[in-house]
């Protein structure tokens, strides 16, 4: 069989959930048994997120590999379980960046260098890399923005030439549109997804099948009528109703028969129902849990919920696992001092300090954190959430008043945080952090050690800075343990409280890789400690 492609647009509105419903589509193929993965094509300039400020574009993702992604890698790769790669998410910064190379070195032989056919080319060669691998059967293509965007155009028509040059059995087009209700009229309206499906068939492709997000069911009669003016087949016109979870999603497509139109569509060999037993089993989980819990999360973007994608669904995954709901309340650092963290904090289960970058709201992270050192509060801290860990230990328990991170405070005389050696020369911001997968070291008998139930572990990291290993000694003295390091470098990756009924701060990112079927130890753990508080 030849490797299918499914591409998946947009209109309408930003913000539709295009990426869950390509995450659910590639979990029902997946579920059929077929070897599946999905990549993002963004049309912004940035050459990756990486440098986006997440109030901007929501969360970094990192995957193994060490690329800064589009939070949707994240639903990718938390619906399949698979890894994601660079490969795997393209913006038109990479795409400029490799044609202007490749221009430079005179590899277009005196040819003007133009969007159609250059630009497009490039789109089209990243758009079928994955498949050249042979490792996969179906490939799915997210294209990111809305139809109409200017900047979306030359990855449109990447589409509609791939449409062409594919046999027509190995591709398929699926656009999300929303169906808004108007409720002074009552009434659901499709106005807006024909003119969206008609600016995709000005730029020639032609949708073989339109989800429609919607808050209300849509009628046989509704959907004749989107069929009608939208050329499709009335059966392929499906609803994508709000779901309770997002977790639900790929079930509503199944019983709409998304993966059903898709291997059809594709001529996929393959007609056995798609096995989800698992995935209903973590369903049900999630629905009605036995226990609760109150987690606070700390930190400085918490008015836009997306920059935390990865640690909320992390908390889902994790209740899951202990039967529980979790209720993740956030909390703006900068709000927090001394004098008013015990208030902020009174009925917290268990406290998660995030990752971050910068001075804001630093200090009260720090503030955060003495509250769970020294009130027993289940604790974990994230990258900068560890950094902050060590800095208040560092102030308040071997009295350095002046220990800081040189991120923010590059003469303190107790520079307890500090950049890491490869880091002194760099210049340049994009991808040139501590990235990706490294392997970690951890001590036999630490918490750690217990809840991984194994001492080598890898995690994924995205830093500049490092724990000061010059005052290692002193630190573990008066009880706070380096229980994991970098088996090559030395390198702190994890710091813990011993005594403390759940202490951890790690230098890398768990969030990254907990799945729904494959929970994250550190989380699952706080959980834990968090009811334990509770009860
Ligand atoms: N700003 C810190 C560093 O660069 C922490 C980064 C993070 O939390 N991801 O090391």
């Amino acid at each position: 069989m030849n490797t299918k492609y499914i591409f998946i647009t947009g209109g309408v509105a930003s913000s539709l959930g295009k990426g869950i419903i390509a995450s659910s589509l590639a979990k029902l193929l997946q579920a059929r048994g077929l070897r599946v993965t999905i990549q993002k094509f963004d049309p912004y300039i940035n050459i990756d997120p990486g440098t986006l400020n997440p109030y901007e574009h929501g969360e970094c993702y990192v995957t193994e590999d060490g690329a800064e992604t589009d939070l949707d890698l994240g639903h990718y790769e938390r619906f399949l379980g698979v890894y994601t790669s660079k490969a795997n998410n393209v913006t038109t910064g990479k795409i400029y960046h490799t044609v202007i190379t490749k221009e430079r070195e005179g590899a277009y032989l005196g040819k003007t260098v133009q969007i159609v056919p250059h630009i497009t080319d490039e789109i089209k060669r990243r758009m079928l890399l994955l498949g050249r691998t042979g490792e996969y059967d179906v490939i799915l293509t997210e294209i990111g923005g809305t139809i109409g965007d200017m900047e979306s155009q030359p990855f449109v028509e990447a589409v509609r030439q791939l449409q062409w040059e594919l046999p027509e059995e190995d591709t398929m087009s699926i656009h999300l549109t929303l169906i808004p209700y108007l409720s002074a009229a009552k009434e659901l309206k499709t106005k807006p997804t024909q003119h969206s499906v008609q600016a995709l068939q000005q730029g020639g492709v032609w949708p073989d099948v339109i989800v429609c997000r919607t808050e209300h069911p849509l009628s046989a009669e509704l959907r004749r009528k989107i069929a009608l003016f939208c050329n499709v087949r009335p059966g392929h016109v499906i609803q994508s109703i709000d779901a309770w979870s997002i977790y639900q999603v790929p079930l509503n497509m199944h019983e709409e028969h998304l993966d059903e139109l898709a291997v059809r569509k594709l001529q996929i060999d393959n007609f056995a129902t798609p096995d989800l037993s698992r995935w209903k089993e973590f369903l049900k989980r999630i629905k009605n849990p036995t226990h609760e819990v109150d987690i606070v999360l700390v930190g400085k973007y918490v008015e836009l919920q997306d920059a935390y994608k990865s640690i909320l669904e992390a908390f889902v995954h994790a209740g899951a696992a202990n039967d529980c709901r979790v209720h993740v309340h956030t909390l703006q650092s900068e709000n927090v001092y001394a004098d008013n963290v015990a208030e902020l904090l009174k009925g917290a289960d268990g406290i998660l300090v995030a990752p971050g970058f910068g001075e804001r709201g630093l200090e009260g992270k720090v503030c955060a954190v003495r509250y769970a050192r020294e009130k027993g509060i289940p604790f974990l801290g994230i990258c900068l959430g560890m950094q902050m860990c060590v800095v208040e230990f560092a102030r308040n328990v071997l009295g350095w008043a002046d220990a800081a991170s040189t991120e923010v405070n590059p003469q303190s005389g107790h520079p307890v945080i500090c950049l890491m050696e490869d880091q002194k020369a760099t210049t340049i911001k994009g991808g040139t952090m501590r990235l990706g997968a490294y392997s970690c070291q951890l001590e036999a008998g630490s918490l750690a050690a217990q809840l991984y139930g194994t001492t080598e572990i890898s995690e994924r990291h995205r830093h500049r800075y490092e724990f000061n290993s010059d005052y290692l000694e002193e630190f573990e003295k008066n009880g706070l343990k380096a229980s994991g390091r970098n088996p090559e470098t030395g390198l702190v990756e994890v710091v813990e409280l011993p005594g403390h009924p759940f202490f951890i701060g790690s230098q890398f990112h768990p969030e990254y890789k907990s799945t729904p079927e494959r929970p994250h130890p550190l989380f699952t753990g706080l959980v834990k400690a968090a009811l334990e508080h509770r009860g």
